[in-house]
């Protein structure tokens, strides 16, 4: 449809997530048609230094440029809470509500056997190492949705028999919704009024 060079522009970017062939035939028009040489030349270098240079924190798996990450390293945090979310982003939605002063662990997923996630497809034995007497409680903040809710469900029943409270954040976020979209105040009040699982 379009020579080769341009197709192939294309065709990488209606791979990412959302960007459907026609967003991606329009943004590939956008840098070829609009964007100055040293705008693109800027792009690939914060994209290649970004990926070079960001990794997984070695504690909490969350996405960092240093290593171990701000909120692992920080004294100003509760050492004895952590909050388990499925991806970076739900990290991310949490500190803007402030109000979440512990720490985090990123699944990066959740079960689903349908899909083929199991339980070795997860961080779940990087979370459970982080298991020590310092640590009195484990919330689950996995999305409401099945995959979501039967991880929680999963860990708990790993994590309970360790002696070590679960909680549950409560529901307000919309049932298979993601905390990620949730605003701040259903998000301060889902962790506020989480239970025992
Ligand atoms: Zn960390």
């Amino acid at each position: 449809m379009f020579p080769p060079l341009i197709e192939s522009l294309i065709e990488s970017f209606a791979q990412m997530p959302g960007i459907g062939r026609k967003s991606a035939e329009r943004i590939a028009f956008y840098v070829l048609d609009n964007m100055s040489k040293n705008d693109v030349e800027h792009m690939i270098k914060s994209i290649s230094e970004a990926k070079e240079k960001v990794h997984f924190c070695p504690i909490c798996q969350n996405l960092t440029d240093v290593s171990p990450c701000r909120i692992c390293s920080s004294d100003k945090r509760d050492k004895s809470i952590i909050c388990v979310v499925e991806n970076p982003k739900d990290v991310t939605a949490i500190e803007k509500t402030k109000e979440f002063n512990g720490l985090y662990h990123v699944l990066h997923g959740a079960l689903s056997p349908m899909d083929g996630i199991s339980p070795d497809d997860l961080k779940i034995k990087e979370l459970l190492i982080r298991l020590t007497a310092d640590v009195n409680e484990v919330i689950m903040a996995t999305n409401p949705t099945v995959s979501g809710t039967a991880t929680a469900v999963y860990l708990s029943k790993l994590i309970s028999p360790m002696g070590i409270k679960v909680t549950r954040i409560a529901n307000g976020i919309p049932i298979g919704g993601d905390i990620e979209y949730a605003d701040e105040i259903t998000l301060i009040k889902a962790l506020e009024g989480r239970q025992n699982m």
